[in-house]
C-alpha cells in the first residue's frame, strides 16, 4: 500500500513503537525528499570510494540485487560501474524517488516493490550478490523477521553468492555511550542525526533539518556479534566484518560495520 501520509505518526508514546511494519509509516514523502539532503551523494561517494565495487568484483559478482534501494544511491553507483542491478525496496515512496534520481543521472532503474520477509514472492531470479546497505536491516524489530529476511536473501543468491549488509555500531552506543560521528553515510550539510533514546530493543534517532523540520526513525539496535551469529545460523559459511571500510579496527571506533556473508 502506498503511504500518502505527509507527517510521521508515532502515536502518544513513540518509545512503544517497536514494530517491523512501521518503516512504511516512517518514510513519508517529506522525509524521503529530505533524505538526499541527509545523504549527500557526492560526499558519500567520496567517503565510500570504490569499497563496495571492489568487494563485489573480488567476489566475481556481476548481477546484484539491492534490497534496500532507498533513494537509489548504491543502485546508481553500481550501474555506473557496469553491474547488472535490480533495485528492490518495501517502500514505494523510496522506489519512486530512486527512479527519479537515477533518471536524472541517465539510468533507468529496474525496480521491484518487495518486503524482505516475502522477497521471493516478488523477486524470481538468482543473483551473485545481495546488498542491504545504509543501516537498513535495523528496521526489523523481531528476531523472526530478521531470520525470515535473511533466509529470503539467502534463497535468491546463487550457490556461490554473497550478501553484503551493513549496520551502525550500536555496541559502541549501548556499551560506551559514545555518540557516533555519523560522517560516513549521513554526509549532508546542516543535518543533525542523533540517538534520542537507546535501550536493548530500541534505537530512536532524531533527524533535524534546517527550518526546524524534525523526523524520527525507530530502529532495533543490532549488536555486531548477534548479527554475525544470525548470518551463520541461516547458512552463510563465512562472515567477514569490516569497520568503516577497513578490515582491522578497534571495536568501539567504527561508526558502521559491514558484514560480507559468503554462501559457499
Ligand atoms: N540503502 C539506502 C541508503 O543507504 O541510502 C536506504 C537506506 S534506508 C535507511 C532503509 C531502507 O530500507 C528504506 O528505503 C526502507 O523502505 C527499506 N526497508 C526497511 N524495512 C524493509 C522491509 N522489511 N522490506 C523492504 N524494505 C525495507
Amino acid at each position: 500500500m502506498i503511504n500518502t501520509a505527509v507527517k510521521q505518526e508515532f502515536g502518544s508514546n513513540p518509545l512503544k513503537v517497536r514494530d517491523t511494519n512501521h518503516y512504511q509509516a516512517e518514510y513519508v514523502h517529506s522525509f524521503v525528499d529530505r533524505w538526499d539532503q541527509l545523504i549527500d551523494w557526492d560526499r558519500r561517494a567520496e567517503s565510500e570510494g570504490d569499497f563496495f565495487i571492489r568487494l563485489l568484483q573480488e567476489q566475481g559478482a556481476r548481477k546484484v540485487l539491492d534490497v534496500a534501494t532507498g533513494t537509489g544511491f548504491h543502485s546508481v553507483q553500481l550501474l555506473k560501474a557496469g553491474f547488472e542491478v535490480t533495485s528492490a525496496d518495501g517502500s514505494p515512496v523510496m522506489l519512486g524517488k530512486a527512479f527519479e534520481n537515477a533518471r536524472k543521472r541517465n539510468h533507468i532503474l529496474r525496480t521491484v516493490h518487495a518486503d524482505w520477509r516475502w522477497l521471493n514472492r516478488d523477486v524470481h531470479d538468482y543473483y551473485d550478490a545481495v546488498i542491504c546497505l545504509g543501516n537498513s536491516f535495523t528496521h526489523l524489530h523481531d528476531e523472526k523477521d530478521r531470520r525470515k529476511a535473511l533466509a529470503e536473501f539467502y534463497a535468491t543468491l546463487r550457490h556461490d553468492g554473497v550478501l553484503i549488509l551493513d549496520q551502525r555500531n550500536y555496541d559502541a552506543i549501548l556499551d560506551h555511550q559514545i555518540e557516533p560521528r555519523h560522517n560516513f553515510y549521513y554526509c549532508g550539510d546542516n543535518v543533525r542525526a542523533t540517538p534520542e533514546h537507546m535501550d536493548d530493543s530500541l534505537a530512536r534517532f532524531r533527524y533535524e533539518f534546517p527550518g526546524d523540520e524534525v523526523f524520527h526513525l525507530n530502529m532495533f539496535p543490532l549488536r555486531k556479534q548477534y548479527m554475525q551469529r544470525l548470518l551463520h545460523e541461516v547458512g552463510f559459511q563465512r562472515v567477514t566484518t569490516y569497520g568503516d571500510f577497513k578490515e582491522t579496527y578497534r571495536e568501539s571506533e567504527p561508526d558502521y560495520f559491514i558484514h560480507v556473508a559468503e554462501k559457499r
